[in-house]
């Protein structure tokens, strides 16, 4: 095996790239713009760019490079494949890890995004040493990646772990950014969050903290914390959301921890004490013994999770 390993997390703005050694320890990272004109055609000849780069910086050989991973923002099957491309950053159908070989022809593990943080965190975060994981990224969208017995649960074309799209309200009239309506990333992210809020506010004239300044998850939770009745009933409607949609989630993959990340995650365990107990009620009680804990990697499980896949490899 290679004395060095290579993580690469391709976001919607910046790639972040990320050296390890072979036992996982991060030796340097760095960031690349994400240039998403023309179908988003420079985004992988600019990572491999950076990352032969990389290599002459360091004097590392290619026979010293383990391989590459590579997480991107949209769904990617075992073999690399991307058959729905990636939205946000331009990318129409292809195989992505058959392409990034073709530029630079070292061992190369594809993943969605969320898989390689949840990876990450499962490797060398927040759910660290636990084989059965779901890690549950909370931003703009609600992101999963569903971990059993140490192996990411791809499915067919990588749809596996979309949690953010499980239905949890049959009365909205909103669609999501998948086209259906009354999905968990409409209620449980950061723009659900606020979503709920607006409503919330909109519905009577009770005074309240947040009808003051900018509307934002921090807001919320910051106003949860001054104990503020109405940001704590909005915490409440967004808790059950997320407790229905993760109890749905521990049916299917009984994990033993759910990591929590992403920017909701910021507002630290006050986040598990609004959605631990609607889990609690929802969840079939075979199921009932889960942990919470919040992610700890920040912006470089993704980086972590790629190299991990590539570290750990069965070969
Ligand atoms: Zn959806």
């Amino acid at each position: 095996m290679g004395k060095y390993a290579f993580g690469v997390d391709i976001g919607g703005t910046t790639v972040k790239l990320g050296l390890f050694d072979n036992i996982g320890q991060l030796l340097d990272k760095w960031e690349i713009p994400t240039v998403t004109d023309n179908g988003g055609a420079a985004i992988l000849p600019d990572i491999a760019k950076s990352i032969l780069g990389k290599m002459k910086e360091k004097d590392i050989e290619k026979a010293d490079v383990a391989g590459v991973g590579v997480g991107a923002p949209g769904a990617v099957a075992e073999d690399g494949m991307m058959v729905g491309g990636a939205v946000n950053i331009g990318w129409a159908a292809f195989n992505l890890k058959t392409a990034l070989f073709n530029l630079l022809q070292m061992p190369i593990m594809a993943t969605n995004d969320a898989n390689a943080a949840a990876y990450g965190e499962m490797w060398r975060g927040g759910g660290a040493g636990t084989p059965n994981l779901v890690a549950v990224t909370l931003g703009t969208g609600v992101g999963g990646g569903i971990i059993v017995n140490g192996d990411l649960l791809v499915g067919a074309v990588g749809g596996g772990g979309e949690i953010g799209h499980i239905h949890v309200e049959a009365c909205e009239e909103e669609s999501c950014n998948c086209g259906n309506k009354g999905c968990l990333e409409q209620y449980g992210s950061a723009t659900g969050l606020v979503r709920i809020a607006r409503r919330r506010l909109a519905a009577d004239n009770r005074p309240s903290i947040l009808r003051q300044g900018e509307l934002s998850a921090k807001a919320v939770f910051d106003a949860v914390k001054e104990g503020d009745a109405l940001a704590i009933e909005i915490a409440e409607k967004f808790g059950d959301y997320l407790g229905k949609g993760l109890a749905i989630v521990a049916c299917v993959a009984n994990p033993e921890v759910f990591v929590l990340g992403g920017g909701v995650s910021k507002a630290g365990e006050i986040l598990i004490s609004y959605v631990e107990p609607y889990f609690q009620k929802y969840v079939l009680p075979a199921c009932r013994n889960v942990k919470f804990s919040l992610a700890v990697l920040g912006n470089d499980a993704g980086i972590y999770g790629a190299a991990g896949l590539i570290l750990n490899a069965r070969r």
